[in-house]
């Protein structure tokens, strides 16, 4: 199978498509972002790597971070974690204050902005420095020292983030935050902030496609069994309210962010990684799901 040819058929054909999302403008420093960006790359575990278009890019990966916080609080709290996340899909849309409410302060799960807080909760609780540890690890998994947080990513959230912060105060009145709002929410917005290009994307999360050991230094991130359980979430919560449709088009475990990118694993295989800042309405890559969609259906190639 020619990769390399599909990728830039694919590349072509969603082009059509590159004006017609939004690049989201609730965090300022993300709407400057060019809408006409498209980056896409297959790394696979044997060593191989394909890439199209603006793959060498470094964008803002924002949610796909919710992976490494995830792998992180898993390794350190073990099962406690899932006294205070669930891991159902929410039907709602990432950042909804209202499940919140009716369900108690227990986010539906590690991938929507509640969850991923209380997730951030959980590692700080564990680690002095955790901010930057979740960078290092990031660094370690593409060996890449100069990989860094988007500061004025970072601060362009934090003088705007005003849901994310009403979210840390709700979850804060339900006992479900052990540490103050404002810490959790500077190291979940540094986190989201994270610059990347999708090569760099796909060497940091292709130990859930292999394993749980990452190719690049052998080393063993998580076991295969923790590896399932990633990989379910991100299938059935890795695309926010619009999972089921994702699932169904693209058929991978997968994980967005609003920053455009997106990234899928196709277990015992490859990772993917595509870049196009226009969003659909639930906040996934426009262009980015209907590439991943063109890249499974062309090769033949999905969990099922
Ligand atoms: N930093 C963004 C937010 O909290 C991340 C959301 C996302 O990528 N879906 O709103």
């Amino acid at each position: 199978m020619d990769i390399q040819q599909i990728l830039e058929d694919i590349q072509a054909e969603v082009r059509p498509l590159l004006d017609q999302g939004r690049v989201a403008s609730y965090i300022p420093e993300l709407a400057v972002v060019p809408g006409d960006k498209f980056g896409m790359v297959v790394r696979t575990v044997d060593g191989a790597s394909y890439a199209v278009g603006d793959a060498g890019e470094r964008f803002s990966i924002q949610s796909i971070s919710k992976i490494f916080t995830l792998t992180m609080a898993m390794q350190l709290a073990g099962d406690d974690l899932w006294k205070r996340v669930g891991r159902e899909p929410s039907g709602n849309p990432f950042n909804s204050l209202v499940q919140l409410e009716y369900e108690n302060g227990k986010p539906r799960n590690p991938f929507i902005n509640a969850g991923a807080l209380v997730v951030t909760d959980v590692i700080l609780g564990h680690l002095d420095n955790a901010t930057e540890t979740v960078r290092d690890i990031v660094r370690g998994l593409c060996d890449k020292d100069d990989i860094d947080f988007d500061l004025a990513v970072a601060g362009s959230e934090q003088a705007t983030g005003h849901r994310n912060k009403a979210m840390a105060y709700f979850l804060k009145s339900f006992n479900n935050l052990d540490n103050q709002p404002e810490r959790v929410l500077d190291a979940y917005f540094h986190h989201c902030s994270l610059a990347m290009t999708c090569l760099e994307l796909c060497e940091a999360v292709l130990f859930l496609a292999n394993n749980g050991v990452a190719p690049l230094s052998g080393d063993l991130v998580m076991t295969g069994n923790q590896v399932k359980y990633v990989n379910s979430l991100l299938l059935t919560c890795g695309t926010y309210d619009a999972v089921g449709d994702f699932a169904y088009r693209v058929g991978l475990p997968a994980k967005s962010g609003v920053g455009g990118g997106i990234v899928a694993i196709m277990p015992g295989q490859f990772s993917a990684c595509v870049w196009s800042p226009g969003l659909d309405a639930s906040g996934n890559s426009l262009a980015g799901s209907k590439a991943l969609e063109l890249f499974t259906t062309k090769t033949g190639v999905s969990v099922f």
